[in-house]
C-alpha cells in the first residue's frame, strides 16, 4: 500500500500567514551567497540545501490521509479540509478513481469539514462508502451538511452515491488491505485504524490522549499497536503543554516517542499539528523527538513530521 498525507493539521485549518512567508523569504536571502546564483544548477543546489522549514511547509489543511492498496479502491481516513485537495487532484486525473472508502476516526469539525467539498460524493458515476463504529454515522454526517450551514444537503445531493457501514469487531477487507479498529481515549469517543497488506502494517492513531493502559502489554494492545511499519500518531503538543491541557484529548511528541518505542514501531509520523505552531517550531519539535529517541536508546526508530504531499510506503 501507498499512503499520502493531504492534511496533517489539528483542530482547525491553518494557512501560512503573511508574516511567516516574509520570515521564510528573509531567512533564505540571509543564507544566499553570490556563488549560489551563478547558474540554474547552482540555484537548484542552494534550494535543495535549505532546511524544510524554510523551503516548504507542513501545510495547513486538517486531517485527511489517502491509502492506495496494491489492488482495490482508494481508502481515505477522515474528511478534514485536506479531502478537498484529494477531490481536486482526482478532477485533474485522466483516469479518476470511482470508488472511495472513507474511515472516520470521529466527527469533530477538523475531521469532517472538507466533506461538503468532496466532489466524487456528488458524482453519479462514483460510489463512496463511509465507515465508523458509531451506529448513528449517517445522521451525524448529514446533520452537519444541511441548511443553514451549507447550501445543499447530503440527503438531497449525495445520498444516491453513498453507503454507510457501521463497523463491528470483524476486520474489513478493501482490495488487498485488511482494516481493523479500536477505541482511543478522546472526548466524545474516537477510533484508531490498523491497515495490513502483505505483511506490512500501517497504524493511524489520531486523535488520542494516550493512557497508561495503552502501554500495557495486553494481547489486544499488542495486536493493534505492535510492530507497525508506520504509525501516524496524534502528537499535537510539547510535554509541558500536554500537562497543561490534560484531558483535551491529544498527546505530546515525547510521549509519542515513548509509545512508538514501547510497541516496536519502525517509523513514527508526528501528526495533528497544533495550529499555533509554525513550521520552525514543528521542525524543532521533530529534532527534539529524534534526540529523545536517541536518548532512550531507540536507534532504530525513524521519526518524521507529517507534511502535506508526503508519501509513505510502510
Ligand atoms: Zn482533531
Ligand atoms: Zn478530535
Amino acid at each position: 500500500m501507498k499512503i499520502k498525507i493531504w492534511g496533517a493539521r489539528g483542530s482547525r485549518p491553518t494557512p501560512l500567514l503573511d508574516e511567516q512567508v516574509k520570515n521564510k523569504i528573509s531567512a533564505v536571502i540571509q543564507r544566499v551567497q553570490p556563488r549560489d546564483l551563478v547558474s540554474p544548477a547552482a540555484r537548484e543546489r542552494f534550494l535543495a540545501s535549505l532546511p524544510p522549514s524554510l523551503f516548504g511547509t507542513v501545510g495547513g489543511n486538517t486531517a485527511c490521509i489517502q491509502i492506495s492498496p496494491r489492488k482495490g479502491a482508494t481508502i481515505l481516513i477522515d474528511a478534514g479540509s485536506g479531502i478537498a485537495e484529494v477531490a481536486a487532484q482526482m478532477m485533474r486525473s485522466l483516469n479518476p478513481e470511482r470508488e472511495y472508502h472513507i474511515f472516520f476516526t470521529h466527527f469533530h469539525y477538523d475531521h469532517v469539514q472538507g466533506l461538503p467539498f468532496f466532489g466524487p460524493a456528488y458524482n453519479p458515476n462514483c460510489s463512496v462508502h463511509f465507515y465508523s463504529p458509531i451506529p448513528e454515522i449517517r445522521s451525524i454526517l448529514s446533520s452537519h451538511m444541511q441548511h443553514p450551514f451549507f447550501p445543499v444537503t447530503m440527503e438531497e445531493k449525495m445520498a444516491r452515491n453513498l453507503q454507510f457501514h457501521v463497523l463491528d469487531h470483524r476486520p474489513v477487507t478493501i482490495g488487498s488491505v485488511t482494516v481493523s479498529w479500536r477505541e482511543l481515549n478522546h472526548p466524545g469517543r474516537g477510533f484508531g485504524y490498523r491497515f495490513e497488506e502483505a505483511g506490512r502494517t500501517f497504524v493511524h492513531a489520531s486523535d488520542v490522549e494516550l493512557l497508561q493502559s495503552d502501554f500495557e502489554k495486553t494481547p489486544e494492545n499488542r495486536r493493534f499497536f505492535g510492530n507497525a511499519d508506520a504509525m501516524i500518531l496524534d502528537t499535537q503538543y510539547t510535554l509541558g503543554e500536554a500537562i497543561e491541557k490534560y484531558n483535551w484529548g491529544h498527546s505530546s511528541f515525547s510521549l509519542g516517542v515513548d509509545f512508538a518505542t514501547a510497541w516496536n514501531v519502525r517509523a513514527l509520523y508526528l501528526f495533528h499539528h497544533e495550529p499555533l505552531y509554525d513550521d520552525a517550531k514543528l521542525h524543532k519539535n521533530l529534532q527534539l523527538a529524534r534526540w529523545y529517541a536517541q536518548r532512550l536508546g531507540n536507534l532504530e526508530l525513524e521519526v518524521y513530521i507529517s507534511q502535506e504531499g508526503m508519501e509513505i510506503t510502510p
